[in-house]
């Protein structure tokens, strides 16, 4: 059974017509852009006799085979993207799902397993947070009052996404995706499996010191809050480093107090970040950062968010080593450093997320590429590994 080559990446150029103005793709969550992406997934779907739903929030599925049965099978990823974002980060799962729908349709495959593509909203979204739909879809999300007053500045109602939650009846999700980094192109890799999607621990750090007049503090009398942040700073990065890839760390927000140029900096409040594949690892990380800071300095540190690491399914992992050892294609088992739909469904089922490389790893960018030979590739790693899943319907 095969992909076509032709059609998949003409769906891909058709969908990526709907934009908004400006330069590169712009599908922003909840617009009339998004929606017209949604629409023309389903017109595809109907085209193809496959049959479609949406649930109440707009998430839009086609599935083939008997939709009633059992250990469905889900393919997903999200068609809106950034603000001049790119072609493919979203759009080419979505895609590469129906082209493996429509593959299987043609071949008259008898399918053990009915298999779903799902078209996830507002992945990108800023003001629910990111894989909102997919959230959503896993009955994930929490209705608090910070979460009701967002709300608020949407078109949903709270019982709308209640009743979007319908992960019910599927036990595997599959998700293929541009790798938005440069892991897979610098080593020559044709396939990203992805086996963790990183996890991320923040710490909130203030530093303090003493205000002082800029000209009249002698160098030597000074308790300059800034100079100590600094130091800390570069023995973050020392530590961070000293644990090796995947672990990163970042601080990418900073703030200096009273921030004037005639004033010795009195206080510093920073956000540091650790996001990798392990939570010990990335608690050592911090624990190794904090004994440091507070042994010399006067600081005060306190944990701002911990979201741990979601594994994807060991299981899925080895379907997709094998699909490629069979094909003869290069690849390797890698981290994802990015959040993706994959994460929300990885808590309610077995969840796999495949790469395909981009050019330089630029992404959630006009100048975001991935070359027709690797779409189709990945396309033909998630029929193989629907494929082996089909003949897996024990549950596992
Ligand atoms: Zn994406």
């Amino acid at each position: 059974m095969n992909i076509n080559r032709q059609r998949l990446l003409s769906m891909l150029e058709e969908v990526n017509r709907i934009s908004a103005e400006g330069e590169g793709v712009t599908r922003l969550a909840y617009t009339a852009e998004e929606d017209a992406a949604l629409d023309w997934f389903v017109e595809t779907c109907d085209a193809h006799s496959i049959e479609t739903r949406r649930d109440a929030m707009g998430n839009v599925f086609g599935t083939v085979g008997n939709s009633s049965g059992d250990g469905g099978i889900l393919i997903g990823s999200h068609l809106d993207t950034v603000k001049e974002g790119g072609k493919y980060d979203g759009a080419l799962g979505v895609v590469a799902g129906l082209e493996v729908l429509m593959a299987l349709k043609e071949n008259g495959e008898r399918l053990d397993r009915p298999v779903t593509v799902a078209a996830f909203r507002g992945e990108e979204a800023n003001i629910l947070g990111g894989t909102f739909g997919s959230r959503a879809f896993c009955g994930l999300v929490g209705f608090d009052d910070t979460f009701m007053e967002k709300l608020e500045q949407t078109p949903f109602t709270e019982r709308e996404i209640r009743e979007s939650a319908g992960h019910e009846g599927y036990s595997d999700y599959l998700e293929l995706h541009i790798e938005q980094g440069k892991s897979l192109e610098n080593s020559g890799t044709e396939i990203g499996i992805v086996d963790a999607i990183a996890g991320i621990r923040r710490l909130d750090v203030t530093v303090y010191g003493e205000a002082a007049h800029s000209g009249t503090m002698a160098m030597g009398e000074r308790d300059d809050a800034l100079t100590h942040a600094a130091g800390l700073l570069l023995e973050f990065e020392r530590i961070v480093n000293s644990f090796g890839a995947p672990y990163v760390g970042t601080v990418g927000t900073f703030s200096v107090h009273p921030n004037l140029a005639n004033v010795v900096p009195g206080r510093v409040d920073f956000v540091l970040e650790v996001r990798g594949p392990e939570i010990d690892m990335m608690r050592r990380i911090t624990e190794q950062f904090t004994e440091y800071a507070e042994a010399g300095h006067n600081v005060k540190i306190s944990e701002n968010v911990e979201k741990p690491p979601s594994a994807l399914s060991d299981v899925i992992i080895e379907y997709g080593k094998s699909v490629c050892r069979e094909a003869g294609v290069r690849y390797e088992v890698m981290m994802s450093g990015a959040n993706h739909d994959a994460n929300s469904l990885s808590s309610v089922m077995n969840s796999g997320l495949i790469f395909i490389p981009c050019l330089n790893g630029v992404s959630h960018n006009p100048g975001e590429y991935a070359a027709p030979e690797d779409i189709v590739r990945g396309a033909e790693v998630l029929l193989g590994t629907v494929m082996k899943l089909q003949g897996n319907n024990c549950g596992q």
